[in-house]
């Protein structure tokens, strides 16, 4: 079957690891002589009470998530938490700063207004979202009940290359899409949380990770499913969890593990996501979208100026096997997404086909 594989540059949801599939695989039908498939098990069993107690402890043991931080698997995707965060945080102060650097900080910006007093720490719009602020650029409220920011921007193709400082004010992070590319201090944040379609699993699992005592201060109208005290004390199982993506979640974390951690994952993503800066920048060409200082390791940005042959490269790509290239309609252009399952192979082939399309056409 492998042979019949692309190289997948897709946003999310994305390249997920050979192994990781070919094990979900294996064990799709008859999980460890149970009989049935993870996704016919009830959640409350004890063979799947142990995944997902295994899925937990290896999240906190590869993020060195410290003992009073809660991990909670929820549903409704990333943007549930734009909701999810003010509902729950705002009425510690009323008020709440956001960072707007790209697509998905301004939605979840948008959506807290409803909810209380939203002060923008900073907003990189004018420069069409192409930079990331310095720390000595970010406007806060030391009253803040909290610090909104996303880590790396999945669309423009931005990344933080520090953690903001703030205080006493408790940071909250999108990291969706750079979430275990880096070994990360988890102590430094109020919570961290992520969509898992982008780095960790398919589509359908939210996980996040909460600081103890951040919880429990949520609006009245704050809805059962969202109500981050609710899903602590339920330990995520109010109701019927994402038992699949918890599972195989399970399985890219063992991969993950088994590739060298976190830190094996941020030496792989700079070793990938240079190769591409390095061609480009020194192509006829391309230019990239991101300003050196804020470029991604994990969505690399570029066009050439011209949508025609964009759209060739787009095309001829495709026809070479490597999918899914064509940049977000905001950005236009091209974007490769080289997430941690993207292998250095998957790189160095793209990077010929720049090479030779530069040649070509530049
Ligand atoms: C994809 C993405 C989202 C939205 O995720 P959904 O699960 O589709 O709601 C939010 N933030 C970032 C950084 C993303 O990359």
């Amino acid at each position: 079957m492998s042979h019949t594989r692309v190289y997948n540059f897709a946003a999310g949801p994305s390249v997920l690891p050979l192994s990781v599939l070919e094990r979900a695989g294996a064990e799709l039908t008859n999980y460890r002589n149970s009989g049935m498939s993870v996704m016919e098990m009830s959640h409350r069993s004890k063979m799947f009470m142990d995944i997902f107690q295994e899925t937990k402890d290896k999240l906190r043991r590869l993020m060195n998530i410290p003992q009073d931080y809660h991990i909670l698997f929820l549903q409704t995707g990333a943007s549930g938490q734009f909701s999810a965060i003010p509902l729950n945080l705002i009425s510690r102060t009323g008020k709440a700063d956001y960072a707007v650097t790209g697509n998905f900080s301004n939605l979840a910006c948008q959506e807290a207004k409803k909810y209380g007093q939203i002060s923008l720490a900073c907003d990189t719009s004018s420069r069409n979202h192409s930079c990331i602020p310095r720390q000595t650029d970010l406007k806060r409220d030391p009253e803040a009940g909290y610090f909104y920011y996303c880590a790396n921007n999945t669309i423009y193709g931005t990344e933080w290359d520090y953690i903001p400082e703030t205080g006493a004010v408790p940071l909250v992070c999108d990291m969706s899409s750079n979430i275990l590319s880096m070994p990360v201090d988890v102590s430094k944040f109020g919570l961290i949380y992520a969509g898992a379609q982008k780095n960790m699993a398919p589509a359908g699992l939210t996980v996040v990770i909460l600081k103890d005592g951040l919880a429990g201060c949520e609006l009245p109208l704050t809805p059962l499913m969202m109500n981050y005290k609710i899903m602590i004390e339920k330990d995520s199982m109010y109701n019927t969890p994402p038992c699949w993506c918890i599972y195989m979640l399970g399985l890219m974390l063992d991969w993950v593990a088994e590739h060298g951690g976190t830190e094996g994952m941020e030496k792989l993503k700079w070793q990938r996501a240079n190769m591409l800066y390095d061609l480009l920048d020194s192509s006829r060409l391309f230019t990239c979208h991101a300003e050196p200082g804020s470029r991604s390791g994990m969505n690399v940005t570029f066009r050439t100026g011209d949508e025609t042959l964009d759209a060739k490269f787009v095309q001829q790509a495709e026809e070479a096997g490597l999918v899914n290239l064509k940049g977000h309609r905001k950005t236009g252009g091209m974007r490769a997404s080289i997430y941690n399952a993207m292998p250095l192979e998957g790189v160095e082939k793209l990077c010929d086909f720049i090479r030779a399309f530069d040649k070509e056409n530049g």
